[in-house]
């Protein structure tokens, strides 16, 4: 049986790892104390309650993403409201609505006033055929033009999809989504979330899967070094030793671009990176929401620093993308800004509104959140086969042709495992 040794254990590496784990013997050497990388949950001593790494949000069009949580019959740790529905909330114009796309083709509710973008004109629909008809050098503000829809919809779409503001973010990557979600319809779009965090629904059932059929989990463990020679690689340096490769033996580096450029300086990737900032709001009771809000357990925002808030039991959670705009902002300084935020765009959908007070909170910036969405990065993205015989690579920072998303790096896990001969769904699923 072929040996594959899988060098990273987030998303990418889990995705091979659940992919090749019933055809050949699979080690996963993985640096941290547990596998997950980006999409993990831990424990915050200061808040003392779990909290995920990040807010993520799935919609239904991944199609990649949910074949995996089906092989790991992790389907039902998600939630979501069953259908295409987003509550929303202009910080400037103190306005709140519901966008509800029909769930077919044909976009109904574009006809009905309450279901749509409030303010929308129809003439700014067409930026949606110029993303998806975009050429690899344009950037997403050239193909939108101004009203409500951009402000209120397409920009907030395209800031958190790219995690890059629109005048540089590449139109051609979010064109790519657009082509999937909002082009197919409302059942494409459908948002999901982990029901109780990103753990519990993409890592512990991958786990107990790969235990199933014996894999190798190494945690704690780095790999310091790949050895070459004749065009293979032959050995790994890794904190436990080095580990000597057979003459079959694959490797699959998926570790983030910056580590696996400086493993190995033959491959290129992108360079230039944009920050999330995720804050944590610990309540002292759950919150009870109206309607939308309820159904939905998030919402978005506009107009404002706060750009998507999350409702887990007793935390608030919200996210900020493309943030290195507010490096100068100091931690405290931010979380007291959003929390007054949150208490305008939130209270009129509680039963019982935020306090004054902020309660106790976190600020995380996740610094190489993820790779800057350019024309120019994503130009740089390699594809999964190397010039090495036995060496293939994934993460979402590879060709995948999607921003770094969940579903972005799972594909690119089935690419590599596709790149080295053996069975993948890569080509089957989208
Ligand atoms: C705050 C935040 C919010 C996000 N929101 C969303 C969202 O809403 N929707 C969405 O789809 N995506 C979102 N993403 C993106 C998503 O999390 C990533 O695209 C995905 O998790 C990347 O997976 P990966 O396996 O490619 O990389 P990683 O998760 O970075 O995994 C790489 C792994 O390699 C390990 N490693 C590194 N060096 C070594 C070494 N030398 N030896 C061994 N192991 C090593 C790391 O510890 C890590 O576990 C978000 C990301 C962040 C940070």
């Amino acid at each position: 049986m072929s040996h594959v040794h899988i060098i990273g254990g987030g998303l990418a590496g889990l995705s091979a790892a659940v992919e090749l784990a019933p055809q050949a013997q699979v080690t996963l050497y993985e640096a941290g104390p547990a596998c997950g990388g980006r999409a993990r949950s831990f424990h915050d001593k200061a808040l003392d309650c779990v909290i995920d790494n990040g807010n993520h949000l799935i919609l239904s069009a991944n199609p990649y993403t949910f074949r995996y949580l089906d092989l790991l019959g992790a389907r039902g740790t998600l939630k979501g409201p069953g259908r295409p529905l987003f509550p929303w909330y202009d910080l400037e114009a103190d306005l709140s609505w519901v966008l509800r796309l029909s769930k077919g083709r044909i976009p109904f509710w574009l006809f009905r006033k309450e279901h749509r973008v409030p303010g929308m004109r129809w003439g700014e629909l067409m930026a949606l055929p110029r993303l998806m008809k975009a050429d690899d050098d344009m950037c997403v503000g050239e193909c939108l033009s101004s009203g409500a829809l951009s402000r209120r919809l397409l920009e907030p779409l395209a800031v958190s999809a790219l995690n890059t503001d629109i005048e540089q973010g590449s139109a051609r990557l979010l064109g790519n989504i657009v082509r999937q979600t909002l082009a197919k319809g409302g059942a494409a779009c459908c948002p999901w979330t982990a029901a109780h965090g990103l753990s519990e629904s993409f890592v512990t059932p991958a786990m107990a899967y790969l235990e199933s059929f014996h894999a190798q989990i190494l945690t704690g463990t780095r790999v310091s070094a790949l050895r070459e020679e004749g065009g293979r690689i032959t050995a790994l340096e890794t904190s436990g030793g080095e580990v000597s490769l057979g003459a079959e033996d694959v490797v699959i580096l998926a570790v983030p671009a910056p580590v696996a450029t400086g493993l190995m300086p033959s491959i290129t990737g992108p360079d230039a990176f944009e920050s999330i900032a995720n804050a944590h709001y610990r309540l002292a009771e759950p919150l009870k929401p109206h309607a939308a809000l309820r159904e939905a357990g998030f919402m978005g925002l506009v107009g404002g620093v706060a750009e998507w808030v999350f409702l887990h039991d007793e935390v608030l959670s919200v996210t900020v993308s493309a943030a290195n705009r507010y490096a100068s902002w100091q931690n405290d300084e931010m979380l007291a800004h959003m929390w007054q935020e949150l208490r305008q765009a939130l209270n009129p959908a509680l039963q019982h509104p935020l306090p004054e007070v902020m309660p106790a909170a976190r600020l995380i910036r996740e610094k190489r959140a993820t790779f800057a969405a350019t024309p120019e990065q994503d130009k740089k993205r390699p594809e999964a086969k190397t010039s090495y015989a036995n060496l293939a690579l994934a993460g979402d920072w590879t060709d995948t042709g999607l921003p770094s998303t969940i579903e972005g790096a799972i594909k690119s896990g089935l690419a590599a495992v596709d790149a080295l001969g053996f069975r993948s769904a890569v080509s089957d699923v989208a």
